[in-house]
């Protein structure tokens, strides 16, 4: 099976070799946390132990680590990783807003535009962390989808 991460051996071997030279690193231990803990925690979707980002998404523009703290795992597996995240960011987004207008537009007998106008409202400061929080669910998509061979 041909690994798109690693298209050669060469590359193979040399990511396992600074693995374990940068990090001290030996097998993975993946930690008690479950899937579900580790994704609202922001956790590292091989181990389940290190963290993401550098600070809690309610900051403003987090930071990523570039390699997990715990298990030194390179988020950013290839040039460009994350754009993927942003199709899961609209539909994260569409959602919320699609849900609050229906919520807004029930519960307060409101105009349909009235409702869309205010769930965009509602929404607005809550796009940036929820752009970085589809980040992770992407982390954890392309994990389950393609795990690094360890
Ligand atoms: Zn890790």
């Amino acid at each position: 099976m041909k690994d798109r991460h690693f298209p050669n051996l060469h590359a193979t071997a040399t990511f396992a070799h600074t693995v374990r030279i940068d990090y001290g690193f030996m097998p993975v231990r993946l930690s008690d946390t479950t899937a579900a803990a580790a994704i609202a925690q922001q956790l590292c979707p091989r181990c389940r132990a290190g963290r993401i980002f550098q600070s809690s998404l309610l900051t403003w523009f987090p930071k990523m680590h570039e390699r997990c703290p715990a298990c030194g795992f390179k988020f950013e597996r290839e040039q460009g990783y994350f754009l993927g995240a942003m199709y899961i960011s609209y539909g994260l987004a569409l959602a919320m807003i699609v849900t609050l207008t229906c919520t807004l537009w029930l519960s307060m007998g409101w105009s349909m535009q009235k409702a869309v106008i205010a769930a965009v409202a509602i929404f607005l400061p809550l796009a940036p962390p929820v752009t970085y929080f589809a980040r992770v669910l992407w982390l954890y998509l392309d994990w389950a989808i393609d795990p690094e061979p360890e």
